[in-house]
């Protein structure tokens, strides 16, 4: 599973390296076929690319581009997108279950599309809540695993027998009236117990997994109670969404949550560039002025808006970046190079442990009004510890 870490390792391989993105979209009709669409774009913007750089790399070029569409040709691909990696010492192909856009690179890794794919692709929990059980599952890039199935087991044994003639048929939703026996407040007893349990169970899946929110399907009565069994901080962490997929098998369960999914992912960067533009201190607002926050270490998580991409100068030495076209580095006096900010971005964030997120749509236009990039800075104590440490060092 493609998380931030391998994403480091592909931003490590040994330059140049060929990187491709392909949309393979089998849903699409020109994508199937003996000449789907995608070969015939990398063969042309392949040939484009050759001629743009320098002849002395342009026969390694054409080997990788060679390689790449000999692996592609005669393969059916069933993801929606791949990407892949061809150098003289790498060959990495990667392919991916979300919507991609067609790309071709070379010289470094080119890792801002996959940089914002796995911004907007968070990793989620879902659990698919029946009467019989919640079945548990890791949602990410547009896959969904199965973690475990949890059955709801309402024991009913010790129970009077007067009691369950009454019910021959056990049905939980239906023991919420006015009127509760002793039988009902006894099912509830229990299926409260049952959903304190799938929470507890939830969050401790959240934890290993890291994921971003759980969002809970089912029917309001089943749901409801184990999103209120979620202690209070979490809350703001579990989705609910009423909908009866109990004989709904897995392709299918994706199909019908993903637009739930990216509407509360929608509201959520909404939010949280609301709380971004509102805040009065503790943040940073504009291009210039986050690279350098972020390049002295005081940021701790930045925001960029998707369509943002402007052209730096990079000292190749030390890696310091800015919007300046000051031709030499002010820190290490090495000649600078030009460089695309999503280029340079997930490297730097890294190397300064600060969290990366790419904001689409509404949220990112109102981040561009306020400079297109932001980010929340380190608390003063934390600052001032380290400055301590560094002291003491
Ligand atoms: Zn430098």
């Amino acid at each position: 599973m493609l998380d931030t870490r391998e994403v480091r390792a592909f931003s490590l391989l040994p330059e140049p390296v060929l990187t491709v993105y392909l949309d393979t979209n089998p849903s699409k009709m020109a994508n199937r076929g003996p000449a789907p669409e995608y070969l015939s774009w990398l063969n042309a913007a392949g040939k484009s690319l050759v001629a743009s750089v320098p002849a002395g790399e342009q026969k390694l070029l054409q080997e990788q581009l060679g390689r790449i569409e000999g692996f592609l040709r005669d393969r059916v691909l069933p993801q929606r997108g791949m990407l892949l990696f061809a150098g003289p010492q790498t060959w990495q192909p990667v392919p991916l279950q979300v919507e991609v856009g067609n790309e071709v690179h070379w010289g470094r890794p080119a890792l801002a599309q996959l940089l914002g794919l796995l911004s907007r692709h968070k990793p989620y929990g879902i659990a698919v809540v029946t009467l019989n059980g919640a079945r548990l599952f890791r949602y990410h890039l547009g896959e969904m695993t199965e973690l475990e199935e949890k059955k709801f087991v309402i024991n009913i044994s010790q129970w009077r027998k007067k009691d369950m003639g009454k019910f021959a048929h056990v049905d939980i939703t239906k023991s919420r009236g006015t009127d509760h026996d002793t039988f009902e407040r006894r099912i509830d007893d229990q299926y409260r117990h049952i959903c304190a349990e799938t929470a507890q169970r939830a969050r401790q899946l959240s934890e290993t997994h890291g994921l971003a929110a759980f969002f809970l399907v089912g029917d309001d009565r089943l749901i409801d109670p184990i999103a209120a069994a979620f202690p209070r901080d979490l809350q703001s962490h579990v989705v609910k969404i009423e909908e009866d997929l109990a004989k709904v098998v897995q392709p299918e369960i994706v199909e019908r949550l993903e637009p739930h999914i990216e509407e509360w992912e929608r509201a959520r960067q909404s939010e949280t560039i609301g709380t971004l533009l509102r805040s009065k201190r503790g943040v940073v607002l504009g291009v210039a002025e986050t690279l350098a926050e972020l390049q002295n270490g005081r940021v701790r998580a930045l925001v960029l808006a998707a369509d943002l991409d402007p052209e730096l100068r990079q000292c190749p030495n030390c890696g310091r970046a800015d919007l300046t076209d000051t031709p030499v580095c002010l820190y290490c006096g090495t000649r600078r190079q030009i460089a695309r900010l999503r280029e340079i971005l997930s490297e730097l964030a890294w190397k300064h442990s600060a969290e990366i997120e790419i904001v689409d749509a509404e949220a990112s236009a109102r981040l561009r009004e306020a400079g297109g990039m932001g980010g929340w800075l380190r608390l003063p104590k934390q600052k001032s510890a380290r400055r301590a440490a560094r002291r003491a060092g």
